[in-house]
């Protein structure tokens, strides 16, 4: 998945349940890397009919529910767009007006055909980098957990998963990247328990042309990187998928819209923070975040 995975375990039997779970994340990972073309994902993209795997399946229908319940500010068809941009392949260039409108010509008239497991796309190709690696440390989680794991800590990329609490019973402590620091910069800390902790933000991957910052998240309205005002988003929730999924609707949706959408659901609270650094939190974090200033978004 493009990224360090680093899994903590304590406990008897840790060591094994790690393993698994590693094998786990590897198994997820070639099920759905563009880069490996026998993989389902580059299958179905090359227009191929699919018999998916239980997880490619669950991950599908999970990801069109959470793209129609955000109004489509997740969209999980946007492989052409992101190739377009060069951040497939971090061979970056500004397209032109006529090259998006075609991609998203694309978007709007494709579908995907998804019965018993057997999928095909029409004009669609699917990007899972929004929600693959919540997906892939939710489910290593509950490997742990069945196995018997009551204290563990996992970081992919900017998503991080605990079971339980820390193996002294006491929270833990989860810092929310400065968006404008260096890796190990925070702007506060987070005090969970067992958790999905995922931040999304355009510092984790863009580039620049002319002055101009492009980044690696694309609001599927318009085909180009979002410029919602905001510069990261962090989801707290109990499922990672939910978590990685919401992280990048909301950093798409921009503070107001973001806002809104919590107000209408109870199974996530959230840090927003915006261009001009001021930090916002949802209410059920207010007492759990360590920052020496935020506003805080009623329910
Ligand atoms: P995340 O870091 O979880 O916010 O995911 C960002 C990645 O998801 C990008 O690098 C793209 O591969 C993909 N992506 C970009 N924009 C969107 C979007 N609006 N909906 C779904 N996936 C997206
Ligand atoms: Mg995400």
């Amino acid at each position: 998945m493009d990224t360090v995975m680093e899994v903590t375990v304590y406990g008897s039997g840790a060591s094994d349940a790690a393993e698994e779970a590693e094998r786990a994340i590897r198994r997820l990972e070639e099920l759905w890397s563009v880069t490996r073309e026998d993989s389902e994902i580059s299958r179905l993209n090359r227009g191929e009919t699919v018999e998916l795997s239980e997880e490619t399946a669950n991950l599908l229908q999970k990801g069109l529910r959470l793209s129609e319940e955000t109004g489509g500010a997740l969209n999980l068809a946007l492989y052409p767009l992101t190739r377009l941009w060069g951040f497939t392949t971090e061979e970056y260039r500004v397209p032109s007006r006529e090259e998006i409108d075609a991609l998203l010509d694309r978007l709007r008239s494709g579908s995907l055909s998804l019965e018993d497991n057997r999928a095909s796309l029409s004009s669609w190709e699917l990007d899972f980098g929004a929600v693959a690696k919540g997906y892939a440390a939710q489910l290593s989680a509950d490997m742990l957990k069945e196995r018997g794991v009551t204290s563990a800590l996992l970081t992919l990329g900017g998503n991080v998963q605990t079971v339980g609490n820390k193996e002294d019973g006491s929270l833990w402590r989860i810092g929310v990247r400065d968006p404008w620091g260096e890796e190990g910069d925070y702007l506060g800390v987070l005090l969970v328990g067992e958790a999905a902790v995922v931040t999304s933000g355009a510092y984790q991957r863009y580039f620049e042309e002319d002055g101009v910052r492009y980044g690696h998240i694309l609001d599927p309205e318009t085909g180009r990187p979002v410029e919602s005002g905001l510069a990261s988003v962090t989801i707290v929730a109990e499922d990672g998928f939910l978590a990685d999924g919401l992280s990048t609707a909301l950093y798409v949706m921009g503070l107001e819209e973001a806002t809104e959408f919590f107000r209408g659901r109870d199974d996530f609270e959230a840090v927003l923070v915006d261009d001009a650094g001021t930090i916002y939190v949802t209410e059920g974090l207010r007492d759990s975040f360590e920052c020496s200033q935020f506003q805080v978004i009623e329910r």
